[in-house]
């Protein structure tokens, strides 16, 4: 079958690999988002690896799942006190070999509606992540550092539930709405932004951290008492919650391109001429 392999220098190629064995069922990819941290992952050390978890697939009846990547035991301790991602079981990575291929054994999934076009089911589990890290951002008024597609996600659901949404990136772009005063949270959904979000908070504010931004000064934490949390990836009820929310979410629509053209795609991302990237099969 054919998938998108890294190659001995990082470099991502399509290529053709055996067909997967191991558990779970064996599905047809329909479509796989690329990641921000996919393109991380396109080093030496994953030489070999099929990269893609953002994926929807076919069963046999013809009906179309999100997959889940990572199942967290749903018993332990860290899962009971909703920590999921950082459960034993969540390190085992439970699609093989990864989306942007024709076919995955995978082992667990949700539903999507038959009528969504190809890339919507894509972006059940970008939202999910976002959805299980908006539960940790207080109500009021809110800065999204890094306003690219996690940013947006975090902005559409954020606002719907009430709270007074600010954005700003790097990429002029991209910028949002500016903040015109201090803010309660900030989100930080990017690489960097730790001087912005510290600038903008206010004392007794959250700072939300959703990717590798940087370094934090805890003299700041401490003199300002700030609330620092940290939120990594989803947990599979909020992968049904993201498909009943996206029915009617207003979400960027993506570049389409068929997985033959991942180079291209890869591109769009780098250039940031993307806001989000999905290949079909
Ligand atoms: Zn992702
Ligand atoms: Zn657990």
């Amino acid at each position: 079958m054919r998938a998108v392999v890294v190659g001995p220098e990082g470099e991502p190629a399509v290529a053709e690999v055996p067909e997967p064995d191991g558990p779970g069922d064996l599905l047809r990819v329909v479509a796989c988002g690329l990641c921000g941290s996919d393109v991380e992952k396109l080093d030496a050390a994953h030489a070999g690896a099929v990269l893609g978890h953002e994926v929807v697939a076919e069963l046999d009846d013809g009906r179309r799942v999100a997959l889940v990547h990572h199942a967290s035991c749903g018993e332990c301790e860290r899962c009971l006190a909703g920590h999921e991602s950082t459960c034993e079981r969540f390190a085992a990575p439970t699609i093989r070999p990864g989306g942007l291929a024709e076919l995955v054994r995978a082992q667990a999934w949700v539903e999507v509606p038959a009528g969504w076009p190809d890339w919507r089911g894509t972006m059940v589990e970008p939202l999910a992540c976002v959805l299980r890290g908006a539960a940790r951002v207080p109500a009021g008024r809110v800065l999204i550092v890094g306003n690219g597609f996690i940013g947006r996600l975090f902005g559409l659901v954020l606002e719907r539930r009430g709270h007074d949404v600010f954005a700003v990136d790097t990429d002029p772009r991209r910028a949002g709405r500016r903040p015109d005063g201090p803010v309660d949270a900030v989100v930080l959904a990017g690489r960097g932004g730790v001087e912005t979000a510290l600038a903008c908070v206010k004392p007794g504010g959250t700072v939300v951290v959703f990717a590798e931004a940087g370094v934090i000064p805890a003299g700041e934490v401490y003199r300002r008492e700030l609330t620092i949390v940290g939120t990594r990836s989803a947990a599979p009820p909020y992968m049904s919650e993201a498909v009943a929310l996206l029915h009617d979410l207003d979400v960027p629509e993506p570049a389409v391109l068929l997985l033959e053209r991942f180079a291209e795609g890869l591109e769009l991302h780098r250039r940031r001429d993307a806001l989000k990237v999905v290949f079909t099969l």
